[in-house]
C-alpha cells in the first residue's frame, strides 16, 4: 500500500504533529469565520475542519448547514491560509466538497463502519489525489477501519491518514468513548507508513479530559491531533460539552509536550540502547521462566491424569490469586497487572493440562 508520509504534503518536518482545529459544525457564516480568525492566532495550526453535514443520533437535532457552509469554509481558506476538511458519508457530499475546493475530506466513525458508503466516497475520489482521513469505525473492529484504508488505496489516493477518536464502549468509562489505545497500535504495526493522528475531542467527550487524551496520543507516537473549538462552546448546536474556546486550545497546546520518536543525539540514543539491553536481558529471563512453569504444568497434568484428578481446582486457584496479591503488594506491583497476568497463565496452564489428559 502506497501511503505519503505527512511531510511530504503538508507538515514541516516528520516530527511536526499535523494540528486540526474547528467547531464540530458550522452553524452561521460569523461563528465559522470569527473561530477561524481566533485560530489563526495560534502557532502550528494546519487545517481548519468544520461539520457541514453532521450525523446525528436522533432526529431534529442539528443536521449541518449543507452546502452553503462550503463557501464560508472557501472564505476561511482565502482569508486565514488554513487548508479546510469536511466530514463525507455519501458520493454527493463527496462531490460537493470537490466541487468547493475542501482539501482534505474525512470520513467518520459511523460510516467507516459502513462498507458501501466508504466505497461510494472512493468512487467519486478515484483520479483525484484528494488527502483522504479515516477515523475509526465506532465499534473496536480492527479489519473494518483497515478495509476504509484499503478502498481509498485500492482507487489511487496515497494520502491517507488515519484518526483515533475512540470507540464505543457499554460499561463503565469516564470517556466518551473509550480509546482503546491498542487497536491503533494494531494497525500501526500492520501499517507502519500510515499516519494516525488522534482526536481527543470525541474521545473525551468534555473538556476537561482533552488534555491527558492528547498528551497520551503524543506519547504514544501519533502524528497529529485533530480538536474541536468553537467561539462560544455553551452554545453550540452539537457536542457543546467537548468544544474548547480558541484561548483554551492554544493553551493546551502550548503546554502538551511534543516528543520525538526517534532521537538524533548521541548521548541519548546510547542511553536508549542501555536501558533497552537491560529489558533484552529480563525478558530473557521471563521467558525461561515461563519456560520452566510451562512443564512443571505438563508434569502436573500428567500426575492428574494419572490419579483421574480433575484439571481445575477452584481451591488453588483462589489460593493463587489471593498469594500472588499478596506478594506483588510486596513488591509494589499494580493489583490490577498481576491479576490480568495471573488469569492469563491460569488459562495457559489449563490449556496445557487438557491437552495433556487429550493424549492417548
Ligand atoms: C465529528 O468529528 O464532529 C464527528 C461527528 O466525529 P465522529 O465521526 O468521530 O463521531
Ligand atoms: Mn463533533
Amino acid at each position: 500500500m502506497k501511503i505519503q508520509a505527512l511531510h511530504t504534503w503538508i507538515t514541516q518536518s516528520p516530527y511536526e504533529p499535523l494540528l486540526i482545529a474547528g467547531p464540530c459544525g458550522a452553524e452561521t457564516r460569523e461563528q465559522v469565520l470569527k473561530t477561524a480568525s481566533e485560530l489563526s492566532k495560534i502557532k502550528n495550526i494546519k487545517v481548519f475542519r468544520a461539520g457541514i453535514w453532521k450525523p446525528r443520533t436522533r432526529p431534529n437535532s442539528f443536521e449541518g448547514v449543507g452546502e452553503q457552509g462550503l463557501e464560508w469554509l472557501k472564505e476561511v481558506k482565502e482569508q486565514y491560509g488554513f487548508k479546510t476538511t469536511v466530514e463525507v458519508a455519501n458520493a454527493q457530499h463527496t462531490e460537493l466538497a470537490l466541487k468547493h475546493g475542501v482539501d482534505i475530506l474525512w470520513v467518520g466513525a459511523r460510516t467507516t463502519g459502513n462498507p458501501f458508503s466508504v466505497q461510494e466516497i472512493a468512487d467519486v475520489v478515484k483520479g483525484t489525489d484528494i488527502p483522504v482521513f479515516i477515523k475509526n469505525p465506532i465499534h473496536a473492529d480492527l479489519q473494518l477501519w483497515l478495509g476504509a484504508i484499503e478502498r481509498f488505496s485500492l482507487v489511487g489516493i496515497s494520502k491517507i491518514v488515519a484518526i483515533h477518536r475512540g470507540f464505543h464502549y457499554s460499561g463503565k468509562s469516564d470517556f466518551r468513548n473509550k480509546p482503546l489505545w491498542e487497536i491503533a497500535i494494531e494497525l500501526k504495526t500492520i501499517l507502519p507508513d500510515l499516519p494516525i493522528i488522534c482526536d481527543p475531542s470525541h474521545i473525551a467527550g468534555k473538556r476537561e479530559l482533552i488534555f491527558d487524551v492528547a498528551q497520551k496520543a503524543l506519547d504514544l507516537g501519533m502524528n497529529g491531533l485533530m480538536i474541536e473549538s468553537h467561539i462560544n462552546p455553551a452554545k453550540a448546536l452539537s457536542d457543546a460539552l467537548q468544544q474548547l474556546l480558541p484561548n483554551d486550545l492554544q493553551t493546551i497546546l502550548s503546554q502538551l509536550i511534543y516528543r520525538q520518536a526517534t532521537v538524533q543525539d548521541k548521548a541519548c540514543t546510547d542511553k536508549l540502547t542501555q536501558f533497552r539491553n537491560m529489558i533484552d536481558v529480563v525478558d530473557d529471563e521471563l521467558m525461561n521462566v515461563l519456560k520452566k512453569r510451562m512443564q512443571i504444568i505438563e508434569q502436573i497434568g500428567d500426575y492428574k491424569k494419572e490419579h483421574h484428578i480433575t484439571i481445575f481446582q477452584l481451591e488453588r486457584w483462589q489460593e493463587i490469586i489471593r498469594t500472588r496479591q499478596q506478594w506483588a503488594k510486596q513488591l509494589d506491583l499494580p493489583k490490577e497487572y498481576i491479576e490480568k497476568i495471573c488469569q492469563l497463565l491460569h488459562e495457559e496452564s489449563i490449556r496445557i493440562q487438557t491437552d495433556v489428559m487429550n493424549k492417548k
